[in-house]
């Protein structure tokens, strides 16, 4: 694989190379090395001989686009970092632990191939998680994909007009994702509920127009104002309804919907957009690919907030200055665990039959669903060399190697084998704990410290139940942890009480843990 700078410098000579190939075919002459001159572009790394495909950005520059091996192989590496994360969730058996038969213990692990050429593997575990595990996001989102599409093409055979709406709150830092997801599922509800529901809205203002139906999506991103979640939904509406008469019943609608559920007013302008039905082909042909097909993470993608697995890239990547790896790892769980069992896309209710749609199947069904009943078995992975496999982290080359050379199948498989360490080194701990650095204190800057810990702690907790402490009890010494582990302010005053060491970070962003017991007294 090229490295950034490579690539970044073979895009320069991409972008230069299209540009003389535009000017040859102008003149009549013959292409060059660069296939077409509309995006994407083929081209050749000279140093490595690798091909590379890229995409063309807004302002005609061009940024790397991975090839479906590289995005396999990206989310293998993606499913690796959340398995590290989220040691005790069924993500990190998910593509892992082989898949009980009932009644007849483990399924064999089969490599196959699909009559399109594609390879997977079948017999192992699916989790079925599309928020957490990047491999059955990219299954499932494989499949709505073309449901999104299908629907998109039922609904303009019926005559109808398709619409593409973003619903967006204002945000701040400190928003609790729980409380902000909670609050949005309430103003969803207003939305198609009651008197001032859309539907009734729409009928009241423009009569004899209808909504048929809709699908909605759940997406969210995280930037310099905190997590930022927001809808897209496709909207299927009598084609008299034009996306600016829609906006003009969407956009109170919300403003409403979210003040009630105790959001802030949504922005007259920015809080709900609508686009026509090209957008929402756009949108629903991309659904799922975007976000692995770019560099999610990088910087100039990440105008509008990082990704949840864009996290997880950062988290590999480990040189961004913002999403440092402890950072982005805390962010993803904290992600995983908010979005845990919620529904990435809501069709509204009878919308499928309208759109004569098979019945939605869950995430889970999905990703039991077989890939391919027609597909060949090329190798039997047996539990060493799988081991083998997932130790050196090649579950996606010997798919790639499945795909393209299946007679070195065994060969390669063996080769991993061989390199095999004699003895395993014990597992790498799932996120790196901190480790506290135990400061000497005498005993009255310890009591002062335990006082004001609590106090401060209270404060925080923002409860009914202010506590009053006594330090009564305390023994022990004072741990302090070079991360960040809780909030911060309060702790700049504990910080800058006397006999602290300064933290071996010199960051003013410490958190602190206690090995001292402390009674707490409720008042
Ligand atoms: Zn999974």
């Amino acid at each position: 694989m090229a490295t950034n700078s490579s690539i970044g410098q073979c895009a320069t000579e991409a972008a230069r190379d299209a540009r003389s190939a535009h000017e040859q075919t102008l003149a009549g002459g013959p292409l060059g090395i660069v296939t077409r001159n509309s995006s994407p572009a083929v081209f050749v790394d000279h140093e490595t001989g690798e091909i590379h495909t890229v995409g063309r950005n807004k302002d005609g520059s061009y940024r790397p686009i991975l090839t479906p091996e590289q995005s396999r192989a990206k989310r293998w590496a993606r499913k690796s970092v959340a398995n590290r994360l989220l040691p005790e969730s069924r993500v990190s058996k998910c593509m892992n632990w082989r898949r009980p038969n009932a009644g007849n213990g483990l399924a064999d692990i089969d490599v196959c191939k699909g009559t399109h050429g594609k390879a997977f593997y079948q017999g192992l575990m699916a989790c079925g998680d599309i928020w957490g595990c990047a491999c059955c996001a990219g299954k499932v989102s494989e499949r709505r994909r073309l449901e999104l599409q299908a629907a998109i093409a039922s609904a303009t055979a019926l005559g109808w007009a398709t619409h593409f709406v973003t619903l967006t709150v204002p945000h701040g830092v400190g928003d609790d994702l729980d409380i902000l997801l909670a609050s949005l599922s309430d103003s969803l509800k207003r939305l198609s509920t009651g008197k001032y529901s859309l539907k009734s809205q729409l009928a009241k203002c423009f009569p004899g127009c209808t909504q048929h139906g809709y699908i909605r999506a759940t997406e969210v991103t995280h930037g310099e104002h905190g997590w930022h979640p927001h809808f897209h939904i496709l909207v299927f509406t009598s084609p008299d309804l034009s996306p600016a008469d829609l906006r003009s019943v969407y956009s109170p609608a919300w403003q409403r919907a979210c003040l009630l559920s105790g959001l802030p007013k949504p922005h007259d302008v920015h809080g709900v957009t609508v686009q026509d039905g090209t957008k929402a082909a756009q949108y629903a042909s991309k659904w799922g690919l975007e976000d692995e097909m770019t560099k999610a993470h990088t910087k100039q993608a990440r105008g509008k907030g990082i990704t949840p697995f864009g996290l997880l890239d950062a988290v590999l990547d480990g040189t961004d200055p913002v999403y440092t790896k402890p950072r982005s790892s805390a962010l993803f769980i904290q992600f995983t665990k908010s979005f845990k069992g919620r529904r990435q896309l809501f069709w509204s209710v009878g919308l499928r039959a309208k759109l004569d749609l098979a019945p939605e199947l869950s995430d889970q069904e999905l990703v039991d669903l077989p890939d391919d009943d027609r597909a060949s078995l090329l190798a039997t992975l047996d539990d060493d060399d799988w081991r083998a496999v997932r130790r050196f982290r090649q579950e996606a080359h010997i798919l790639t190697v499945a795909e393209s050379n299946p007679s070195l199948l065994r060969q390669v498989v063996q080769s991993l084998r061989d390199a095999m360490p004699v003895q395993e080194p014990a597992p790498e701990p799932a996120v790196a704990m901190p480790q506290p650095v135990v400061v000497p204190l005498d005993d009255a800057t310890r009591d002062q410290l335990v006082l004001d810990w609590v106090n401060y702690r209270n404060s925080y907790l923002k409860g009914v139940h202010h506590g009053k402490a006594t330090t009564k009890e305390t023994a022990g010494s004072l741990l302090l942890s070079p991360e960040n582990l809780g909030g911060s302010g309060g702790l700049d005053r504990l910080l800058a009480s006397p006999g602290l060491l300064p933290s071996p970070s010199g960051s003013a962003q410490l958190g602190f843990t206690f090995d001292c017991a402390y009674a707490l007294r409720r008042g």
